[in-house]
């Protein structure tokens, strides 16, 4: 084995594809019992590296504009229809605020809006359409992952508790999120809230944002009438990581509520989840890359894995290869903008 990945989050499979791509032998090692532990499994799944302009740093940005042109080539059923962002029209300020702090949008109105999600028509007077961004259904392709890892022959262990340091690989590529606390203190969780929902009668084909001075919410579509309403971002994260987080009765009637006002039609589709996960983050929120003897660690995504993981896994092939340093490779993309 040339390389083993520990993790089978979004970043340690992406890494594990990326560099079976790249012409290394690979294994991944997951210390859960499958592949649903992640916070990976409970995200959104958008790639929105324009609307994340609003509150993350330049290199997210950079760097999710990268990833965003490398999904497809890592798995089918990436979306790139845009992203619709409203807001409530008692609200203006908080869209002329985000229409500010981010670019390549278009302006909306009414119209406009009812032209791109029919299903919307008549409720909202003004919004931002943000044409470039596009989503994925992140279980469905976490699980396109481990199939085509598999068909490359690339062994992924379940319920891995050894000792990284033991592992019989040239380089070890740590992509465990919030399991990687040992090598980085300063990392915390951040907890994000959501709610998959099955309603035949709301017709949103895209990523929507509602933007609201307290909640905003945002609405994405899967298949078979599935929506993800997400998400909270709260700070609560508890020292203990083996305990799953929970969701509290007030986030989950803030977030049911918010899916209602943006449509009507939210009160009577079903609840089929309610879940929380935690969120890796360093205290700049901005990803790190980092080499120490043979091990390269890769984490601190944020609300941003689906975002960047592509093209994190892409400088780290550069880091490995020696093409690059890990601070470099993070920069890289942002000499390209
Ligand atoms: C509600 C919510 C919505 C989100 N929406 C979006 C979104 O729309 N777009 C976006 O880009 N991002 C989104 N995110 C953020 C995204 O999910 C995270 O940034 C991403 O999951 C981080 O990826 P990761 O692989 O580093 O960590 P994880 O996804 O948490 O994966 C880490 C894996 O490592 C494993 N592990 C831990 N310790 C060990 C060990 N000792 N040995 C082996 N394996 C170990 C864990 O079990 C886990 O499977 C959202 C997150 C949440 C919670």
């Amino acid at each position: 084995m040339d390389v083993a990945v520990l993790g089978a989050g979004v970043m340690g499979l992406v890494a594990a594809a990326t560099l079976v791509r790249a012409g290394q032998r690979v294994a991944v090692f997951e210390r859960a019992a499958d592949i649903t532990a992640s916070a990976a499994w409970r995200s959104g799944g958008m790639l929105a590296p324009d609307c994340e302009a609003e509150i993350a740093d330049p290199i997210v940005v950079a760097l999710g504009r990268r990833s965003l042109a490398l999904w497809p080539s890592l798995v089918p059923g990436v979306a790139t229809n845009g992203t619709l962002v409203l807001a409530p029209p008692r609200e203006p300020g908080v869209l002329t605020r985000f229409e500010r702090l981010t670019r390549n949008h278009e302006s909306l109105d009414e119209q406009a809006i009812a032209g791109l999600e029919p299903a919307l028509a008549g409720r909202y007077r003004r919004g931002l359409f943000f044409p470039s961004e596009g989503h994925l259904d992140p279980r469905r392709t976490l699980l396109a992952l481990t199939t085509w890892l598999g068909e490359a022959g690339v062994p992924i262990e379940f319920g891995f508790s050894g000792d990284p340091g033991s592992l019989l690989a040239d380089r070890i590529v740590d992509a465990r999120g919030l399991g990687a606390r040992d090598h980085f203190p300063t990392l915390r969780g951040v907890k994000g809230e959501m709610a998959l929902v099955r309603s035949r009668d709301v017709g949103i084909t895209r990523p929507v944002r509602l933007l609201h001075h307290r909640h905003p919410l945002y609405v994405v579509p899967r298949e078979g009438g599935v929506f993800m309403i997400g998400a909270t971002t709260i700070e609560s994260d508890s020292t203990d990581t083996n305990e799953a987080p929970r969701v509290t009765l007030r986030s989950a009637g803030e977030l049911l509520t918010q899916a209602y006002a943006l449509h009507p039609a939210f009160a009577e589709a079903e609840i089929l989840e309610l879940e929380a996960g935690l969120r890796p983050a360093f205290p700049d929120n901005a990803p790190r890359i980092e080499v120490s003897g043979r091990t390269i660690a890769v984490n601190g995504l944020y609300r941003h894995g689906w975002l960047l993981a592509p093209a994190l896994a892409a400088r780290i092939v550069d880091v490995l290869r020696g093409d690059t340093s890990p601070n470099e490779a993070l920069h890289a993309d942002m000499a390209q903008r």
